[in-house]
C-alpha cells in the first residue's frame, strides 16, 4: 500500500493543527492581591499610634526608629507609655546619645529584652557620630547601625523615608501565608514570604503599604478568628476560600530549652537592699539584680545557701519565682535575710534605698523576686 499525498484541503488542515496552540486544562486563575485595595482600606481604617505621622504629614525618623526598636517582641499597648516617657525625656536622637546608659536602662526597665536598650544607646551615638544626627535612608545603610537588623531597617526605610522596602514581621507573615496558602514551614519559609510580600507591593506609597500590612495583621487578619468579612483582600485570599486560615502560617515545632533553676538572695539592711549590676554583655546585660546563684539545669536548690552572698539567718519564701526567657524557663527559690546596720556590701555589690527600687533597672524576673520577698516594685 502506498501513501498518497494529502489533497490541498487536507494539507491545510494538517498545518492548522500543527501550529494551533496546545490547549491544556489550566489551573483556576486566582485574582492577585491588589495593593490599591489594601491602601484604600488603610486610608479609612489606619490605626492612630503615638509614633505614626498623621495622613499627609512627614514621618520623624527618630520616632519611627524608637518605636520600632521598642516594638520588637513587645505589644503596642506595652510600648506606648515607654515611648511617651522616652520622647519626653530625650526628644531628639542627639539628646538620647548624650544620656548616660544607666539612665536609659532604668527608663527601659520592665520592657524586657534589655540588649535592645543598650543597642538603642549605641545606635543613637553612631547616628550622631557617623551621620551628623540624621538617620540614613536606605535599608543597607541602616543595617550598619547597632541593633538594626533586616526587619527594622526595612520598616524605617519604608515608613520614615518612603523607600521601596517591605518589613516582614509576624503579622505580615500571617497575612502573606494565608493569602497564598503557603505550605512551607517557618522559619524556613521566610525568604519565600519576603519574595511574595515584595511581589504584591505597590510602586509608590511604600510607607503606607508597610503600615497597612501591619495594621491588617494586627486588627483583621488576627491569629485566631480573622475577620475575613472586613478584609480588603478577601477575594484573592486562598486560605479564606479554602477555609484553612487557622492552618497558616505553618510552623516547625519549637525545641524548648531545658528548664534552669537557681536561688535569689534578698538582703535587707534597715531600709536598704543589697544589689549588684550584671555584666554588660549577655543575658540581661547591665541590669540590676539581687545576688543569685548560677542558673542551670543541674542546680540543686538544696545547696542554695552555700552560695549566699553573706552569713545571715536566711528564711526561704514559700512561693517560687518562675520566668520564661526566650531560650529557657527559669525557677528561682527566694531567700530573705535582715543584716545589722554595720554590715558592709560584699565585693562588687552595693546597698540601695528600698524606696528607689521602682527607679532601678531591675528586669522583670527580679521584680518578681522582689514581690515574692514582700518588697514593693512596679
Ligand atoms: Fe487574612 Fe481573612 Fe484577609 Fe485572608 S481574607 S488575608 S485570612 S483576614
Amino acid at each position: 500500500m502506498t501513501m498518497t499525498a494529502p489533497t490541498g484541503k487536507k494539507r491545510n488542515a494538517v498545518a492548522t493543527l500543527a501550529t494551533a496552540p496546545v490547549r491544556r486544562k489550566q489551573p483556576r486563575q486566582h485574582k492577585r492581591p491588589d495593593p490599591a485595595d489594601l491602601l484604600a482600606w488603610y486610608d479609612r481604617h489606619r490605626r492612630v499610634l503615638p509614633w505614626r505621622a498623621l495622613p499627609g504629614a512627614a514621618s520623624d525618623p527618630y520616632a519611627v526608629w524608637l518605636s520600632e526598636i521598642m516594638l520588637q517582641q513587645t505589644t503596642v499597648v506595652a510600648v506606648a507609655p515607654y515611648y511617651a516617657k522616652f520622647l519626653a525625656r530625650w526628644p531628639t536622637v542627639a539628646a538620647l546619645a548624650a544620656a548616660p546608659l544607666d539612665d536609659i536602662l532604668k527608663m527601659w526597665a520592665g520592657l524586657g529584652y534589655y540588649a535592645r536598650a543598650r543597642n538603642l544607646h549605641a545606635c543613637a551615638r553612631a547616628v550622631v557620630e557617623r551621620h551628623g544626627g540624621r538617620f540614613p535612608a536606605t535599608p543597607d545603610a541602616l543595617q550598619t547601625l547597632p541593633g538594626i537588623g533586616g526587619y527594622t531597617s526595612a520598616a524605617i526605610a519604608a515608613i520614615a523615608f518612603d523607600r521601596p522596602a517591605v518589613p516582614v514581621d509576624g503579622n505580615v507573615e500571617r497575612v502573606v501565608t494565608r493569602l497564598f496558602a503557603l505550605d512551607e514551614e517557618l522559619p524556613g519559609a521566610k525568604p519565600a514570604i519576603k519574595a511574595l510580600a515584595a511581589e504584591i507591593a505597590p510602586p509608590q506609597r511604600h510607607g503606607d503599604f508597610a503600615q497597612a500590612l501591619m495594621d491588617l495583621g494586627a486588627t483583621v487578619c488576627t491569629p485566631r478568628k480573622p475577620a475575613c468579612v472586613l478584609c480588603p483582600w478577601q477575594a484573592p485570599c486562598v486560605a479564606r476560600r479554602q477555609g484553612t486560615q487557622d492552618l497558616f502560617p505553618r510552623k516547625a515545632p519549637k525545641r524548648a530549652g531545658k528548664p534552669r533553676r537557681g536561688a535569689a538572695f534578698v538582703v535587707l539592711r534597715g531600709d536598704e537592699l543589697l544589689v549588684r549590676t550584671r555584666p554588660a554583655k549577655g543575658l540581661l546585660g547591665g541590669m540590676t539584680e539581687v545576688p543569685t546563684t548560677e542558673w542551670s539545669a543541674t542546680f540543686d536548690t538544696d545547696d542554695a545557701l552555700g552560695f549566699a552572698p553573706l552569713k545571715a539567718a536566711w528564711r526561704q519564701r514559700g512561693e517560687r519565682v518562675t520566668h520564661v526567657f526566650t531560650h529557657f524557663p527559669l525557677e528561682l527559690v527566694v531567700y530573705v535575710a535582715r543584716v545589722p546596720a554595720r554590715t558592709g556590701p560584699p565585693d562588687g555589690m552595693r546597698f540601695i534605698p528600698v524606696r528607689e527600687i521602682a527607679g532601678e533597672a531591675f528586669p522583670n524576673v527580679m521584680r518578681k523576686v522582689l514581690r515574692v520577698a514582700g518588697l514593693h516594685s512596679e
